[in-house]
C-alpha cells in the first residue's frame, strides 16, 4: 500500500516538475511580418492579449514598398492604423503600361474601373513599425525561433524553441510565411 501511494506521489511530482518547465499562453502567433502584427493588433483592438513569437532579433524591415488596395485599407481602417498611414503614403491614381519600345499598351484611372479604389505604395518598415507600435509591450517575443509543435492530450498546443523554453498554448496563428513550420 505504501509502496503505491509512494508510486502515484512520485508521477505526480515528475508531471507538476515536467509541466513546471512550461510557460503557457492562450493565443500564440508565430511571426512578426505583417501578417502576425496585424493579427495580434486585431485581437488587441477586441481586448483578447496575444503574444508574437519573431525568430529574428527584431523586426525584418527590409525590402522597398506594398501596394495596397481597398481592402488592404478596409483592413488597417478597422484596426484603426488607415489614417496614420494614409497621411504618409501619396495616392496612386492609375497605371501605364507600355511594351520594351516605349509604346503605351494600356492606360487606365484606378477611380474609373472602381469609384472607391484607394492604391497607396506603403512602404513596408513604417508599416510594420507601425503596427508594432501600437502592441502592448513585451507582446512581440524577439529572438523566439519556433522549433517543434505537436498537439497534446488535452486539446493544448505544445510549442518548442529553438533556445530550448517551452509553451502550452490553447490556440497557435501560424503567421510564419513561406516555409512555415507550423504548416508543415
Ligand atoms: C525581409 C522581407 C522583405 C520583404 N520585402 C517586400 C517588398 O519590398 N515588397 C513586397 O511586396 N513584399 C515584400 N516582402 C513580402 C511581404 O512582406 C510578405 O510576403 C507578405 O506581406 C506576407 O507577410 P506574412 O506576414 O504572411 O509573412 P512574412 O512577411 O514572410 O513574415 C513571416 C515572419 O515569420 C517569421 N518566422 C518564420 N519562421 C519562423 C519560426 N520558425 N519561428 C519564429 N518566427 C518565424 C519570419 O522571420 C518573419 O518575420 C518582404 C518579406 C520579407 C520577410
Amino acid at each position: 500500500m505504501i509502496s503505491r501511494l509512494f508510486k502515484l506521489q512520485l508521477i505526480r511530482y515528475l508531471f507538476v516538475t515536467h509541466e513546471a518547465h512550461f510557460w503557457e499562453e492562450s493565443v500564440v502567433i508565430v511571426g512578426a511580418g505583417i501578417g502576425g502584427l496585424a493579427t495580434a493588433l486585431s485581437l488587441h483592438r477586441l481586448g483578447v492579449r496575444s503574444v508574437v513569437l519573431e525568430q529574428a532579433k527584431s523586426l525584418r524591415t527590409g525590402g522597398t514598398s506594398l501596394t495596397l488596395f481597398k481592402n488592404g485599407w478596409r483592413v488597417l481602417d478597422a484596426i484603426s492604423v488607415g489614417p496614420q498611414l494614409r497621411t504618409q503614403f501619396l495616392e496612386i491614381e492609375g497605371m501605364v503600361v507600355k511594351n520594351g519600345d516605349g509604346r503605351e499598351l494600356r492606360s487606365f484611372a484606378f477611380k474609373d474601373e472602381d469609384q472607391s479604389q484607394e492604391v497607396r505604395a506603403v512602404e513596408r518598415r513604417v508599416l510594420l513599425e507601425t503596427l508594432a507600435s501600437q502592441l502592448p509591450p513585451e507582446t512581440i517575443k524577439f529572438s523566439s525561433k519556433l522549433k517543434t509543435i505537436q498537439s497534446n492530450a488535452n486539446g493544448d498546443t505544445q510549442l518548442e524553441l529553438e533556445d530550448g523554453s517551452k509553451l502550452l498554448a490553447k490556440i497557435v496563428i501560424a503567421c510564419d510565411g513561406i516555409r512555415s513550420k507550423v504548416a508543415t
